[in-house]
């Protein structure tokens, strides 16, 4: 089958580019292996909320239009809002085709699924950036004794094996997972990298509701002064909870939760720590207060001091004087380690050589300048600091298309 534009993925980012494709009369299929949202349907855990709010739920041509803009979608009520946006925009989406190849026949590409293939003049990945967990090197050395998972295969703290557990990595799902188990009475040890801290609210207002007003999610990948570094950032520390609730490691240690630093490696059934906890901590509540300083600066600029509360001072994480730079794991009691560091996107598939040494896939912006008529979307960073957000998938789809519709209609290429 012939097609001009083939998208491959129907979560938000790939029906974010459907519409823009229907806007501008270019004839499509969103190939998707699952069902629509088929990410937020089978790989997150059972209670996560997004961590954005209501308010900032909403994609080129539908919003959030609930009574409580504040809030914080469940994964139940992501899957119905993007459902709802697959059949507003009548996207035409094939569920249940896998695509297994992604091939370039001369000016065209191959695209094979388990349903047949399609042959089209350009393509867009928006696979998703989250597919796979990525683990360190340090993983291979676990002792076989202890139960091992990734925070991909995590759903609640009853599928655990008793006992206590070790959560690597102090991101926004290191430190939610470590709160739900602690919650659930296991004893809960973090190993605490470099991580994004920030405050739940601040003067008043949702910390995204700040990101997004001053500006900051919307700067630009070829602005930023290392594109590199910003994409490989971990997720703010935050979860979306009814009661917006701060989390972050001061109310894990008041839970009961003991930090300790980066994870390094296993020996003789102990693991051992980086001493480097306390400046990991020290510099997250320095950048965290340089954040806020640039809030403060933008809201006094815009006018906005009295409308909002006075600029908050925050407490810095409390570091435990003599942290443990090892752990026997079964004197602890330390069931199982789990792994939160991070996931990544999965190019098993892609027949197209533009992938780095690393595996990372080369391209500008979501431009694959090495081999034309080839998009991706949905990447951290990709073209701004929103771009894996559901709210920065608008502008990014947009951008993309112009540049898809030009490579298309054989016009002047937009830079990109
Ligand atoms: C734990 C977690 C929490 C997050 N919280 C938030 C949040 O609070 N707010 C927010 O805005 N964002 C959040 N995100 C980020 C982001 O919104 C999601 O990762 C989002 O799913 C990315 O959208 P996407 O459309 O690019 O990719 P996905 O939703 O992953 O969609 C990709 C689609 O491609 C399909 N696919 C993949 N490979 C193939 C193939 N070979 N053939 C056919 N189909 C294929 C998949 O089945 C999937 O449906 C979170 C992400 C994670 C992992």
């Amino acid at each position: 089958m012939r097609v001009p534009t083939v998208v491959i993925g129907a979560g938000h980012s790939g029906l974010a580019v459907s519409h823009f494709l229907a806007e501008r009369d270019i004839d499509h299929v969103v190939l998707e292996r699952g069902q629509v949202a088929n990410s937020w349907r089978t790989e997150r855990w059972d209670s996560l909320r997004l961590l954005t709010p209501n308010s900032m739920t909403r994609l080129p041509g539908l919003a959030y239009d609930g009574d409580d803009p504040d809030g914080y979608l469940t994964m139940s009520e992501v899957v119905a809002f993007i459902d709802r946006y697959a059949r507003h925009e009548q996207a035409p989406a094939m569920t249940g085709t896998t695509v297994t190849s992604v091939r370039r026949a001369g000016d065209a590409y191959e695209v094979s699924t388990d349903q047949g293939a399609w042959t089209a003049g350009s393509v867009v990945l928006a696979t998703g950036a989250f597919n796979l967990p990525r683990l360190p090197k340090v993983a291979e050395l676990l002792p076989p004794t202890v139960d091992t998972l990734t925070a991909h295969g995590y759903r609640n703290p009853q599928a655990l094996a008793s006992g206590g557990v070790l959560v690597v990595g102090a991101s926004a799902t290191g430190i939610q997972i470590a709160a739900e188990l602690r919650a659930s009475g296991r004893p809960v040890t973090i190993a605490v990298g470099e991580h994004v801290r920030m405050p739940r609210t601040y003067r008043g207002r949702d910390v995204m509701w700040w990101m997004e007003r001053s500006g900051v999610f919307d700067e630009r990948y070829d602005e930023v002064d290392d594109v590199v570094r910003a994409r490989h950032l971990g997720s703010p520390q935050l979860v979306g909870s009814p009661e917006h609730r701060t989390l972050n490691l001061n109310s894990l240690s008041d839970d009961g939760v003991r930090l300790v630093g980066r994870l390094m490696g296993f020996a003789q059934g102990r693991a051992q720590f980086s001493g480097s906890l306390r400046n990991v901590c020290t510099l997250a509540d320095l950048k965290m207060r340089r954040l806020l300083g640039t809030f403060d600066e933008w809201a006094r600029d815009a006018g906005l001091d009295d409308q909002l509360g006075e600029p908050e001072r925050h407490e810095s994480t409390r570091v435990p004087q003599a942290p443990p730079l090892t752990l026997d794991l079964e004197a602890e009691g330390i069931a199982t380690v789990l792994w939160a560091t991070g996931f990544r996107p999965d190019y098993s598939w892609l027949d197209v050589p533009v992938l780095d040494r690393k595996g990372e896939l080369r391209h500008d912006g979501g431009v694959v300048t090495a081999s034309p008529g080839l998009y991706r979307v949905g990447l951290p960073m990709l073209r701004r600091r929103k771009s894996s957000y559901i709210h920065g998938a608008e502008d990014d789809a947009r951008d993309i298309t112009d540049h898809l519709a030009a490579y298309l209609h054989g016009r002047r290429l937009p830079a990109a």
